[in-house]
């Protein structure tokens, strides 16, 4: 397991968020559920080292 920063893009509404998370087999886990516009899919994801 490797933690990670990740910064997340809403494609939506423009808003980022930077979170700690784990990266564990190739997927990142941050626990983040969704945007403050209700976007729950569509956002991009950028990872980097914390
Ligand atoms: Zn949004």
């Amino acid at each position: 397991m490797t933690r990670v920063k990740v910064s997340i893009r809403c494609n939506r509404c423009g808003e980022r968020f930077v979170l700690r998370g784990k990266k564990e087999k190739g997927r990142i886990d941050t626990g983040f559920k969704r945007c403050l516009c209700d976007n729950e899919h569509d956002f991009q994801v950028d990872e980097g080292n914390v």
